[in-house]
């Protein structure tokens, strides 16, 4: 732990006496206004960096570059794009300890996570340039009179908007392919993590990419985020965060008819029948919460339990739970490190008391820790039914809500009885029930017998309140193009 503090005081050498400014046409700048706010370590409330504080002026001004590059963009030749695209890849690489680093420092997340959270952005560079250069592909459609042809091509100019849960990472899955299709970007990250999206677009600049096809406003959502939603000149929002701020969103989009994308919040049940392999469905269930200090979108933040196995399996949890070691972000033996912000700590403490009252048992946890900093016990709820607040509302937070059931009819009424459907994860043997349960499990992505695996071209996304659209493979081309016909007369 003393070598790598000792490294984050380098990392984070350039934000001591400079500040994390907007990147607009290439040029580092602040807001035109001149304001700024600062961001914060949730270890030890520390001030890491004052940063830009941009308004509607500096989105405009970020917006106009965007749609003047993409007049060249749009048309840089696809292997070129793909060469881009690498090298952005090669820079994260090069630069991978000091995103982690800093990732951790600024978010609260574990290193052990975050060395490989840096190293997936270069995969997702890695594997959008590979497909750069099919991103116009089309079909040939003839008709006895015509030769109909289709072909894609790039939306225009995007705005990006993303939140503080591994945000780098985020980042580059949501640009990465915008690039590749040939849209230009303006990027909002979130207020309460900006600095390795600053990174993300430094390499980038230094791999190549043309002033104004990436352009970084930083601040807040009510101003600068709500001004890149509602500017003329930006054709689509791809926007992860709550689902109560994509709602918002597409009102404020509404009047320039904005595409949206949503990758929105989730209340992801991992169900688990009693002939399943308990022991990794144990393994599968805890890590699922409480890695990535369960600030993690895919987390499975309810566990139903089968009642014929429910006491054997609750006993083993509440000892593995307690166990978790929770501890400063960049010591590698810790597993859970500080939530991201005091704000977030106080929404995640507040339910256990609204537990207590709606008559669950806290079996672990349930209170902060440490002298300084965001931290919080992995926690577990028990005695839970299915209509309690800590069994439907998103808590984002290591805290793990357990629900027994009796018959698979139950258990699906349970899985799907809240307003979200992100993913689902389900343990059992019996391949016919896992057939028929996963065929009416209301998800947009779904495991048996496994945890979240991310595989690249397979379709990322939810149902319900968690989502609209699809990410991954082509279905990002899709939603960054447009399809165009041409029907030539024969
Ligand atoms: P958030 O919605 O509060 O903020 C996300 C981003 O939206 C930030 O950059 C914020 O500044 C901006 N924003 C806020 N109000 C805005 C407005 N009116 N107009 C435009 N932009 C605005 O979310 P958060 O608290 O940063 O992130 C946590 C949430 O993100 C959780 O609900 C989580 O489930 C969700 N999430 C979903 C996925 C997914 O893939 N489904 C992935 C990661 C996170």
């Amino acid at each position: 732990l003393q070598n790598n503090l000792a490294r984050l005081q380098d990392y984070l050498a350039p934000y001591r006496d400079g500040m994390v400014t907007n990147l607009i046409d290439g040029k580092a700048v602040p807001a035109q206004s001149g304001a700024t706010f600062q961001t914060t370590s949730p270890v030890d409330d520390s001030v890491i960096a004052t940063v830009a504080r941009s308004g509607a002026e500096d989105v405009d001004a970020a917006a106009k570059a965007a749609k003047a590059a993409f007049a060249e963009w749009r048309d840089v030749p696809l292997t070129e794009r793909k060469k881009i695209l690498h090298r952005i890849a090669d820079g994260i690489v090069a630069r991978a300890e000091e995103i982690a680093f800093c990732e951790c420092w600024d978010t609260g997340q574990a290193l052990r996570f975050m060395s490989k959270a840096a190293l997936r952005g270069a995969e997702n560079f890695r594997f959008f340039a590979d497909r750069a250069p099919s991103a116009r592909d089309g079909q040939s459609l003839p008709s006895p009179t015509l030769m109909n042809v289709t072909t894609r091509v790039p939306i225009g100019p995007v705005g990006v908007i993303t939140p503080w849960n591994t945000p780098f990472m985020l980042s580059t899955w949501k640009i990465a392919p915008a690039l590749a299709a040939g849209c230009t970007v303006v990027h909002k990250p979130a207020e309460f993590s900006p600095v390795t999206a600053r990174i993300l677009a430094e390499i980038a600049h230094d791999a190549g990419l043309p002033p104004g096809v990436w352009n970084v406003v930083n601040g807040f959502g009510e101003d600068a985020g709500r001004a890149l939603t509602e500017h003329p000149d930006i054709k689509a929002i791809a926007f992860v965060g709550e689902s109560k701020t994509g709602s918002m969103i597409m009102k404020q989009g509404a009047d320039t008819l904005k595409r949206v994308h949503f990758e929105l919040g989730g209340k992801n049940p991992v169900v688990v029948f009693d002939d399943a392999d308990l022991d990794r469905a144990l393994d599968a269930a805890i890590f699922m919460i409480y890695s990535l200090n369960g600030e993690r979108c895919t987390s499975s933040s309810r566990l139903l339990v089968q009642s014929s196995v429910a006491a054997e399996f609750k006993e083993k949890l509440i000892a593995r739970v307690n166990n978790i070691k929770v501890g400063h972000p960049l010591d590698p033996a810790t597993e859970v490190g500080p939530l991201i912000h005091k704000v977030h700590l106080d929404k995640v403490t507040s339910y256990f008391d609204i537990a207590k009252q709606d008559g669950a048992t806290i079996a672990a946890g349930g209170e902060t820790t440490g002298d300084a900093g965001c931290y919080v016990k992995p926690t577990l709820f028990t005695d839970a039914t299915p209509t309690m607040r800590i069994a439907q509302e998103e808590i984002f937070g290591p805290v793990l809500t357990m629900i027994e059931f009796d018959t698979e009819e139950q258990a699906l009424e349970i899985a799907n009885g809240v307003e979200y459907g992100l993913t689902g994860y389900v343990w059992t043997n019996d391949l016919t029930r896992a057939l028929r349960f996963t065929d009416k499990l209301e998800a947009g992505m779904i495991w048996v017998n496994s945890e979240n695996v991310r595989h690249l071209p397979t379709p990322f996304g939810g149902v319900k309140a968690s989502g609209i659209g699809r990410d991954g493979g082509d279905w990002s081309f899709e939603f960054y193009m447009e399809q165009k016909h041409i029907g030539f007369a024969l």
